[in-house]
């Protein structure tokens, strides 16, 4: 490596403050950085001798060795050496030092100058999208209506007018940020000049004002399957925010919740439908008609002598199972007994005769409650 004068390197005078031999540095480094200069031997050689100059400078121990013994003070075994003429022969090595002071993002896989041309994802987006559970169950496109940033028409996302290209922030180099040392932190933050986008616009978009998006109405059609439950979200892609400089959108997520339905409730693929049964009909048996999900009817048999919370089973009735194509749930029937309310005198007097003809074993439940009840009581007095 060179032996070259650290100061005349960096274009400094001896004594320069700390700040000034950052401010140096970084100016001369962004000159001569590999990654500005692919496949340029010089620039990477000059590169290296700043990059080690800086090194030197920036280190307090190392510069008063330096100030004082010069390049013997590295020469490593010396007399009065420090013995850290350190091991760097490649630009990559100093490429470490150049990230360390700026924040990182210089070279491939870091974040910065490079990605940062790659642009800025845009945000994910929520809708919520309420539907029926006939909806639900049959599936449907949605037809969806929201505004959000889309890629500008007048620039196609770039910002800049006509074919005028965006030009490298000076103040933060492109990286986008910026750092400062205050006391011992090192405070990193986003580049103030250009917001941290590391480039800035000459020749704005007269559209989009240099944003490179415009806010827009979106409509789209959302494939909501059939069978969705509630809670679920169906995503878009790309149908989000647009990227920045060219970036990803971001996706759109539907989110689904089923509004509640008059006769039915839902448990998974199941459906549940209360319905009033008439009193003789549930006593003698017989046969009534229910609504269905798809929108027609049901027959359904009623047992003689069914009960109110009794259950019964519709067959594939229900919805269709969310992952499943062919399986179907089953609707269940839960029976209310209405009792007859309104009666006329020859009503109730024939409901007399119908009592007077009953036994025990036409209500087992009563009897049975009330058996236990007595004992209950008896139990209590002779305690
Ligand atoms: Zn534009
Ligand atoms: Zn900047």
């Amino acid at each position: 490596m060179s032996k070259k004068d650290y100061y005349e390197l960096l274009g400094i005078s001896k004594g320069a403050a700390e700040d000034d031999i950052k401010k140096a540095y970084r100016k001369m480094a962004m000159k001569y950085h590999p990654d500005r200069n692919p496949d340029d031997k010089a620039a990477e050689e000059k590169f290296k001798e700043i990059s080690q100059a800086y090194e030197v400078l920036s280190n307090k121990e190392k510069k008063a060795a330096y100030d004082q013994y010069g390049h013997d003070a590295f020469s490593g075994g010396g007399n009065g050496g420090f013995g850290f003429d350190q091991g760097f022969s490649s630009a990559a090595d100093f490429t470490d030092i150049f990230n360390d002071i700026f924040g990182g993002g210089f070279g491939q896989g870091k974040r910065g100058a490079k990605a940062r041309a790659s642009g800025v994802r845009g945000s994910d987006l929520r809708y919520d999208l309420k539907i029926t559970l006939e909806e639900a169950f049959k599936g449907i496109n949605a037809p969806i209506r929201y505004s959000t940033n889309v890629k500008c028409k007048g620039c196609n996302g770039s910002g800049s007018e006509g074919a005028t290209k965006p030009v490298q922030c000076n103040t933060c180099g492109g990286v986008g940020r910026v750092r400062s040392q205050q006391g011992f932190f090192t405070i990193e933050r986003t580049c103030h000049i250009c917001n941290g986008e590391g480039e800035l616009i000459q020749n704005k978009c007269k559209k989009c004002g240099g944003h490179g998006r415009t806010r827009e109405e979106v409509n789209i059609s959302v494939t909501v399957p059939k069978g969705i439950e509630d809670g679920y979200s169906i995503r878009v892609n790309g149908k989000g925010e647009a990227g920045v400089r060219g970036g990803g959108n971001g996706d759109l997520y539907a989110y689904i919740s089923i509004a509640p339905h008059k006769f039915f409730t839902r448990k998974g693929a199941d459906i549940y439908c209360k319905v009033p049964v008439r009193m003789i009909l549930a006593t003698l048996g017989g046969e009534i008609k229910v609504p269905t999900i798809n929108g027609t009817h049901a027959k359904i048999k009623v047992p003689a002598g069914t009960q109110t919370g009794d259950k019964l089973r519709l067959k594939e009735k229900g919805m269709p199972h969310m992952n499943s194509t062919n399986r179907t749930g089953d609707m269940y029937i839960q029976v209310n007994v209405e009792t007859p309310v309104n009666l006329t005198d020859k009503q109730k007097e024939l409901l007399k005769k119908f009592e007077d003809e009953c036994n025990n074993n036409s209500s087992p439940q009563c009897e049975s409650f009330f058996k236990k009840v007595k004992s209950f009581w008896s139990d209590i007095r002779s305690n």
